[in-house]
Order: C-alpha cells, then sequence, then structure tokens
C-alpha cells in the first residue's frame, strides 16, 4: 500500500510499446527523487536502470508484459529507494500522446477515460495501446492515488481549422477524424512558458517559435501563449527531419514506392518512420555522431546536417509570417540545448529578419535557460532546457489539488 498525499511527489510513466520510463519528480521545486527506464519488455530479456539517490542500478530479466514492468518498477524502489511508503505518492502522471479531438485538457482517469484513450488508437496505433496497456498496470498497483492523463496533442487543440485542416475531402476528414494534431505539445507549452517567465514578459504578450529537436523534432508558432501552428500532423511523422523520421515527403512518394519497388503500405511506413531522417542520409540517427562523422568530412553527414538546418529555417520562415513578428525563438531538446553549430546554421543569414546571435553566448555550455541572440537582435533567441516530465508533473498536481 502507498499512502496517497496532496503534498508529495508525482510518479511520472511513459509508457512505449515495447519499453516505460517514469520518473519520481516533487513539483514544486522539481527534484527528482528517483527516475528509471523497463526496456525490452516482451522480449526475452529485458533490462532494467533505476536512478536515485545519486546511483544507478542495472538489471536484466525477462519482463513480459507492462504489468510485470510495472512490478518491476515497485521492485526497483524496494530494493534501491526511495522508499515509496515514506515518499507518500500525491498521483500518477501519465504521458499520452494522442489524445485526439477527444482531450484538449488533462484529465483524471476512470474506466471511460482509458476508453476513450483506446478509441483513439486508430491515430496511434504504436502509442496509445501502449498507453493504455501502462495505464491499466499502474491503476492496479497504485490504486490508493489518483492518475492523470496528459496528452502530447493537448497544447495545439487551439490551432486554427486553416491550420489543422488538410486539403482533402471534407466528409473523409471528418469521418475519420484525419487533422494535423501535433504532438510534443507538453514540451512546446512548458518551454515557451518558460521562456516569458524567463524575460519577465507577460505569456500573452509574445509571439514565439519553438523549435524542439530531439530524436523526435518539431516546431510551433504560439501567439500569446496560444498555439497556433504545430510541423507535426495526423501522426508524428510529419515536419522537420529527426533522427530515423524522414518528417515532410511528397505524398506521392507512397504510391511511388509501392508502384516501383511493390512496397506494401506498412513498408514504407517503416521506412520513413525508422530507415529516415538522420539515419537514412547519413546512416546515424543521433546528432553527435553525425557531428563527428561532419567534423571527419563525410559528405552524407553534411548533406545531413544541410538538410535538417534547411528544413528548420522553411519552418521558421513559414510561421515567421503567420505570426507577423516574431518576440522570442526557442531552441530545446537534445539537439536545440547542446548543439551550438546546429543553432548557428539555423541563424545564420537572418539578421534581416530581426534574429542575431551573439556568437559566444551560443558557443557557452550550459545546463541552463539562456539568452543566446545579441543585444540588438530584435527578436531574442532563447536555449530553454525542456523537461517534459516535471512538465507533466505539474500539469498532474494542478488538476488533482
Ligand atoms: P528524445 O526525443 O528521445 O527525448 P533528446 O531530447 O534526448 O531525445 O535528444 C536526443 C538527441 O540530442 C540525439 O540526437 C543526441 O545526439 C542529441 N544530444 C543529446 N545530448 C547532447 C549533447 N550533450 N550534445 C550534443 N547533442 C546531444
Amino acid at each position: 500500500m502507498t499512502a496517497a498525499t496532496t503534498s508529495g511527489p508525482v510518479l511520472v510513466i511513459n509508457s512505449g510499446s515495447s519499453s516505460l520510463k517514469y520518473q519520481l519528480v516533487t513539483p514544486g521545486t522539481g527534484e527528482v527523487l528517483a527516475s528509471g527506464t523497463v526496456e525490452r519488455i516482451g522480449e526475452p530479456t529485458g533490462s532494467v536502470s533505476h536512478r536515485s539517490n545519486g546511483r544507478r542500478a542495472d538489471s536484466e530479466q525477462p519482463i513480459p508484459d507492462h504489468g510485470d514492468a510495472l512490478n518491476v518498477l515497485r521492485q526497483q524502489f524496494d530494493e534501491h529507494g526511495p522508499d515509496l511508503e515514506t515518499a507518500g505518492i500525491a498521483a500518477v502522471g501519465h504521458r499520452v500522446v494522442h489524445g485526439g479531438p477527444t482531450f484538449s485538457d488533462p484529465v483524471l482517469i476512470d474506466d471511460e477515460v482509458i476508453q476513450q484513450i483506446d478509441d483513439l488508437s486508430a491515430l496511434a496505433p504504436l502509442h496509445n495501446p501502449a498507453a493504455v496497456a501502462g495505464i491499466k498496470a499502474a491503476r492496479d498497483r497504485f490504486s490508493e492515488v489518483p492518475h492523470v492523463a496528459v496528452f502530447d496533442t493537448a497544447f495545439f487543440a487551439t490551432l486554427p481549422r486553416e491550420a489543422y485542416t488538410y486539403a482533402i475531402p471534407g466528409e473523409l476528414a471528418e469521418k475519420y477524424r484525419i487533422r494535423r494534431y501535433g504532438f510534443h505539445g507538453t514540451s512546446h507549452a512548458y518551454v515557451s512558458q518558460q521562456a516569458a517567465d524567463f524575460l519577465g514578459r507577460d505569456y500573452a504578450d509574445l509571439n514565439q517559435i519553438v523549435m524542439h529537436l530531439g530524436n523526435g523534432c518539431s516546431a510551433s508558432a504560439v501567439r500569446g501563449g496560444v498555439a497556433v501552428e504545430a510541423s507535426m500532423g495526423l501522426t508524428p511523422l510529419q515536419g522537420l527531419v529527426m533522427g530515423t523520421r524522414s518528417g515532410d515527403v511528397d505524398p506521392g512518394l507512397h504510391t511511388f514506392l509501392h508502384a516501383e519497388l511493390g512496397l506494401t503500405f506498412g513498408q514504407v511506413d517503416t521506412l520513413l518512420n525508422k530507415q529516415s531522417g538522420l539515419k537514412g542520409l547519413a546512416g546515424v540517427n543521433d546528432f553527435r555522431e553525425l557531428e563527428a562523422l561532419r567534423q571527419g568530412g563525410q559528405d552524407s553527414a553534411q548533406l545531413a546536417f544541410d538538410v535538417y538546418v534547411h528544413r528548420i529555417k522553411h519552418y521558421l520562415g513559414a510561421y515567421l509570417a503567420l505570426l507577423g513578428g516574431l518576440d522570442v525563438l526557442v531552441f530545446t531538446a537534445g539537439v536545440g540545448e547542446h548543439n551550438p553549430a546546429l543553432r548557428a546554421a539555423v541563424l545564420d543569414g537572418l539578421s534581416g529578419l530581426g534574429m542575431e546571435l551573439d556568437s559566444a553566448a551560443n558557443e557557452q555550455r550550459s545546463g541552463d535557460i539562456r539568452v543566446i541572440s545579441s543585444d540588438s537582435s530584435k527578436t531574442s533567441v532563447l536555449v530553454v532546457p525542456t523537461n517534459e516530465e516535471l512538465a507533466i508533473a505539474r500539469q498532474t498536481m494542478e488538476l488533482v489539488a
């Protein structure tokens, strides 16, 4: 049994199809009491990594399903701490990728909500069933505390219809809920709010563009705290070039690959989601490895870098036109936070549009939120570390409290 308190930490759970990530975090201070990953669920040997008290414990064991993953999670806390009983978990917050048209805010989970998340599985066949499995298992094992679902799509529920509508037959789109949803919303919301707070400005007064550049990459335009554009679409495949995802391609490519190579839709899906992006262009999906190859003079790595930058500029320009002016440009996530060369390449030649980099500030390594534009830059360019777990914990507590 775990005693529930309203001031205790939140257990944040992110369930994927074969992995489960977790973090025990104090919403107020952001202190991380423990974190971990359970990987290779459903394979003969699963792996577990748990971090707490400045130590890391790794182990391997079979983890047939998400129920077992939750058992392993509890076992990690029992063996390596902190003691969940003493910690007094206030709630469990679940990251759910697709809220479809149903969910535009975090929601307290009950049986009906689980069914609704499951009903959206057609829109996110890889993600929502895994979230449902994780939620069911977690509710079973943490039955004394409230569980909250926080949706990756929620921040983009405000997109105007001209932004979210695909130019396909309207009836079809309506019947099958085909539209642009946008993803990574928790991160886009968190960093854009952080940027406003850091600058001492009212969130509602700022036009912002956010570039979330991690393994998955997405751009958003935020007018006065309200999302008005998102680069990801019906699925998280659209938009920017990513680690293994192509981002935008001509939709005719599917037919071409089918006609010329006999590829099935499933094979095309795998090709575009898992074998494309940086990996498809240069053979590696990790940006650090790409940079090493590029520094070593590998031309395909240089091309991958250039295509990645070109696409970002493409969206930056489009969103600038939509917003009609830009106060803040934010770089976030692994690549956005840590790669000065990428940021410099994106901002190269944009002084005429009011964006000017301070090269020394851009080069400086730091884990803190910071300005990297020059004093004369009209647009403030910021690096803002994202923290989706903390954002989920805070939204969970807001709802529970
Ligand atoms: P995810 O989308 O899985 O959360 P991250 O936000 O952690 O991914 O981003 C992963 C990407 O960020 C990888 O391409 C990685 O190379 C890059 N990255 C992470 N840390 C650094 C770093 N310190 N320096 C350069 N690149 C980094």
